[in-house]
């Protein structure tokens, strides 16, 4: 008889500890529990608009602080040399890798 006493509790104490485990596992977000990394993608879409760059060697892009960035119009051209940092950091809050934009020939 003094076991049962014992036992209430702990089972109690079981359960709580079983429902935090799941409670702090449903707080964390499913890509923050996947431990390996995205694989780069290249850059698909242009990062001031959302248009498509079509195919890499024809798209159109602009080289600037050593990277290249393709974008779908020319219109965008203006607004991607005016901030160039904002849109390399939009690119890669993508997921995506900005190309290194090829050194000029000397
Ligand atoms: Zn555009």
């Amino acid at each position: 008889m003094r076991m049962r006493h014992l036992t209430k509790p702990l089972m109690l104490g079981l359960a709580f500890s079983l429902f935090s485990a799941n409670f702090i596992l449903a707080m964390d977000p499913p890509t923050e529990r996947a431990n390996t990394p995205p694989l780069p993608k290249a850059q698909s879409s242009c990062p001031v608009m959302g248009g498509m760059i079509g195919p890499k060697d024809k798209a159109l892009h602009v080289d600037i602080k050593g990277k290249r960035i393709y974008i779908c119009c020319a219109a965008c051209e203006g607004a991607v040399l005016a901030d160039p940092d904002k849109y390399i950091k939009k690119i890669e809050q993508r997921g995506e890798t900005v190309e290194e934009a090829p050194q000029p020939a000397k």
